[in-house]
């Protein structure tokens, strides 16, 4: 996964714990590579119980790595909006003309 925000790929450190940054971002789970770390101006998600925004997100739920808390991700953000049908628009329109006298 690349970073959200510039894209860069992530890379396997030599040694030690990556220090790429995970968090939940609009209900997903992001990664932030250590240059954008040091811009501070992420709009990560935080925890609604202890405002640490280190979340992990994963099956609908967002656990909180700080406090453990755990609330279930907002659904409205996994919906897709349906396009309207289409012809409706043409349908509407005739209708219009049909009111207007103009068919
Ligand atoms: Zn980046
Ligand atoms: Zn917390």
């Amino acid at each position: 996964m690349p970073c959200y925000r510039c894209g860069a790929r992530q890379t396997d450190p030599v040694r030690g714990a990556s220090p790429w940054q995970r968090g939940v971002r609009n209900e997903s789970q992001v990664l932030i590579c250590p240059d954008c770390q040091r811009l501070h101006d992420h709009d990560l998600d935080a925890c609604s119980t202890c405002g640490s925004a280190a979340l992990i997100c994963r099956l609908g739920e967002v656990e909180c790595r700080s406090c453990g808390a755990v609330r279930m991700a907002r659904s409205d953000a996994l919906t897709v909006s349906v396009p309207p049908p289409p012809g409706l628009s043409a349908e509407v329109e005739a209708a219009l003309n049909r009111v207007l006298g103009r068919a």
